[in-house]
């Protein structure tokens, strides 16, 4: 599977898809921009829905009421070669002393409601494997963002 070609807003659109119902459930505001000149990246385009799908759905389970947004943004940063692909949200917050610790396996603050704190440990190990990494950055009180980055590299036909 990993030496798929794998287009990054289609993996965006068939993670929604497949999250349609959770998201009506949590929001009313939800947004996303494509950006329309995305290179294929390789890797896992399974895979790659699995980290979309875990990240809208701490997305989903972080939004207090159905007036917070989700926003959902993919572009191509060319300095870098880096596909980035934001999950923002106007969510709980995560406390900053915490954020070191939100990747780590088996973290969880969703204990009483079955959380298994995986699904980022999960999602950075994927992210990493293609050579890339998820950022996070978080304002208690107002939201997070989660950046995958993807490294791109240029194909010759
Ligand atoms: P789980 O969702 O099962 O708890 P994750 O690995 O997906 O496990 O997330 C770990 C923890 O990181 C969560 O329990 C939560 O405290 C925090 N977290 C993750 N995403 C968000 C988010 N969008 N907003 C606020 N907190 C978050
Ligand atoms: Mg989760």
């Amino acid at each position: 599977h990993m030496d798929q070609l794998v287009n990054i807003n289609q993996v965006i659109e068939n993670s929604i898809r497949l999250t349609e119902n959770l998201i009506k459930k949590h929001t009313e505001h939800f947004k996303i921009e494509y950006s329309q000149n995305l290179p294929m990246v390789m890797g896992d385009q399974q895979k790659l829905e699995q980290v979309m799908i875990n990240l809208i759905q701490n997305a989903c389970q972080a939004v207090s009421d159905k007036k917070k947004a989700i926003f959902i943004t993919s572009f191509f940063d060319e300095k870098k070669a880096m596909i980035e692909v934001e999950v923002r949200d106007e969510g709980v917050g995560i406390p900053q002393e915490m954020l070191d610790r939100i990747m780590d396996p088996f973290f969880t603050t969703k204990r009483s409601k079955g959380g298994t704190g995986l699904g980022l440990a999960v999602s950075s190990n994927i992210v990493k494997s293609f050579g890339g990494k998820i950022e996070v950055e978080s304002d208690l009180g107002k939201g997070s963002v989660f950046k995958i980055f993807i490294p791109t590299r240029k194909f010759e036909y």
